[in-house]
Formats: structure tokens, sequence, C-alpha cells
């Protein structure tokens, strides 16, 4: 497919880099060789995922001009800004970055900010060869492309989403702007991923990066061509996940935290989906039931709510996800 303006060719598959954070180097290097050697060329990784970019950089040193390399920078300084890009380009062992995001920062820089300056700078220079920006707030992702500055958007897009993403889908595809879906798995809360893969294979102008971290999630992938089409059976699980998934629910995309409390909330406002749609007994350990047992300590302060991009009442979810979790514990609940 073509990423809108940029013009790329992408395989259909983007590789999400974020995972491979978990992996240790030589099964993250299998997994992208192997990734590479299926025809995926779109890697989309960030300086803020500890040592992706340095995995990426090992694995693909020798076929740099074989694949498409999306970066992103969170610093909302020119200064810190070109450290990024230079720590960057360094971790990747290359002298350019196909595409160059803005990663979540606080507002969308405009033509005349300093920072957007900077970017265009880095891209008069040929450090970096395209210009896009990732967003999890809607506000922002409509700005960015009334700014017509940007030639991709990064925005959450899942079958989970509803008629305010489709409509900056539709936006996109009208703009030309390429849309990159990241969480196209619900934040690892969808488990079907020929469901994913079907829904959105029905968008010609999105490109969803699956977050991989097992050659068995690589391959699954792998399986899916354009002939993958949303059938009855697929149709039945989008329903139903939607269903039991509703709207309120914890994406797990952690910018709530840190909770001074030190509260896990990307996990624990969860909990209740995790132990229903995966085995339950791993989340009955000592380990998570302390866990759950420090949402007690919640201050109701609402410091974690003013940074969740899907504005949840955190400490509500908190309250319901530890009083399931207990019934479920004491058997009162039984799944
Ligand atoms: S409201 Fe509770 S969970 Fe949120 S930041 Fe405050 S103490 Fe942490
Ligand atoms: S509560 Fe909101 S910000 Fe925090 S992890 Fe969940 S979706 Fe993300």
């Amino acid at each position: 497919m073509r990423l809108g303006k940029t013009n790329l060719e992408v395989n259909k598959n983007g590789f999400g880099a974020l995972p491979i954070q978990r992996r240790n180097e030589k099964d993250s290097i299998e997994i992208l060789k192997t990734a590479y050697d299926n025809g995926i060329n779109f890697y989309d990784t960030a300086r803020f995922y500890t040592d992706s970019e340095e995995k990426l950089g090992k694995a693909f040193k020798n076929i740099r001009e074989d694949i498409y390399i999306a970066t992103k920078t969170g610093m909302e300084s020119p200064e810190e800004f070109w450290k990024d890009l230079e720590t960057s380009l360094k971790e990747l062992k290359t002298d350019y970055i196909d595409l160059y995001q803005f990663h979540n920062i606080s507002f969308c820089p405009k033509k005349d900010d300093e920072l957007y300056k900077a970017m265009l700078e880095a891209k008069n220079q040929g450090l970096i060869n395209h210009i896009g920006i990732t967003t999890h707030k809607i506000t922002i992702a409509h700005e960015a492309l009334e700014s017509r500055l940007y030639e991709t958007l990064q925005y959450p897009f899942s079958y989970l989403s509803g008629s305010d993403e489709l409509e900056i889908v539709k936006k996109c595809e009208k703009l030309d702007v390429g849309f990159i879906a990241m969480k196209a798995m619900g934040g690892g809360l969808l488990k079907n991923s020929k469901a994913s893969y079907a829904y959105i294979n029905q968008f010609d102008n999105v490109l969803p990066i699956w977050g991989i971290q097992k050659l068995s999630e690589l391959n699954e992938f792998l399986s899916y061509n354009n002939n993958t089409k949303l059938d009855e059976n697929l149709m039945s699980t989008i329903e139903n996940d939607k269903k039991e998934l509703g709207d309120n629910f914890c994406r797990g995309c952690g910018y709530c935290m840190p909770c001074p409390e030190e509260i896990n909330i990307s996990l624990c406002a969860r909990m209740s989906l995790w132990i229903r749609r995966f085995p339950t007994e791993p989340y009955l350990t000592e380990e998570y039931q302390k866990m759950m047992d420090e949402t007690q300590n919640c201050l109701e302060c609402y410091a974690c709510v003013d940074n969740c991009p899907y504005e949840l009442d955190i400490p509500e979810l908190l309250k319901e996800n530890y009083k399931d979790y207990q019934n479920v514990l004491s058997g009162k609940v039984k799944l």
C-alpha cells in the first residue's frame, strides 16, 4: 500500500517495535530478520522505547536502504529534539530516518513553532525524509490534519474504534495523509489477530503497526494477506468483543503514570478484563494480589485522569476492578 503523501510503498503489515524491548537482543534480531525476509518493510520505533532502536540498528545495518524506519521524539524543545535525533541516528546505525514523528507531545507544533522549525530543518539537512505526528488526543489529531504540515498521523485504531476515529481515517484519506494505526489489537486486549487484520484490511489508507514480540505472533500476521476479509465468523467475534469491552475500558497506554502512590494503573484498571479474556490463574499470584491491594492507596488526587487520553474515571475503575478481583479470589464470582 501507499502511505499517503509520503509515497512510501509499504507492506500492509507494519512492524511495531515497542514490544521487542522485552526480548533479548538475539531473539529480537531473529524476529526482525524473519519479518524482513517475509516482506515486512516498515518498522516503527521510538527514542522512548529503550533499546528498540539499537536492536533495529543491529538487525538492519546491512540492508538499510531496503526498509523504511519510522521513529519518534517526545521532546518539546529544539535543543532536546536535536539531541534525540542524533541519538536515534546513532542507535539505528544510519544517517537518515524515513519518517520522524512527534511522539504524543502536549501540543501540535505549527509552522511558526521553534519545534516544528527544527523538524523542517532536519528534513532540509536530509536527516529525515518525512514528517509525522503521533497522538492519542482527538483534538491534536484534527489540529495536525488541519495544519497540513504532517505527512502521516499515527493514532489508535482497531475494530473497537467508533465514529470519531473513523472520521479521522476518512479525513486522512481526503488529505492524502498516511494513517498509521497504533493499538490495532486494542492495547493487548484483542485476541483474534485475523479479525483485527481483516477489519483494517478494509481501509486502503490505514497501515497497522502490529506490536510483535514473538515469532508465533509474527507468523500469524504473515499468514494474512489481501484476501483476508471479514466473514460472518470474524464479524461475530468483533460484535462479541465490542459488547464485552464497551467504551469505558483502559487501553493500557500508560500515559497516566507514574502515580504518586506507585499504583500500576495500566494493569490494575483492566484486571477484570485480563482475568476474563486470558487464563485467570496467572493473575491470581501473590505478586498480582499485592499489586491490586496497592490500589487501595489511591488518594483520588485525579492527577492521572488529566493525562488519560480516553478521559476515564481512573479512581472509579480501580475500585471496580479491585472489588471484582476480590470476588474472584474469594470464589464469590466464578469465571
Ligand atoms: S487518583 Fe489515585 S491512581 Fe490516580 S494518580 Fe492519584 S493516587 Fe494515583
Ligand atoms: S487509564 Fe487511561 S491513560 Fe491510563 S493506561 Fe488506561 S487508557 Fe491509558
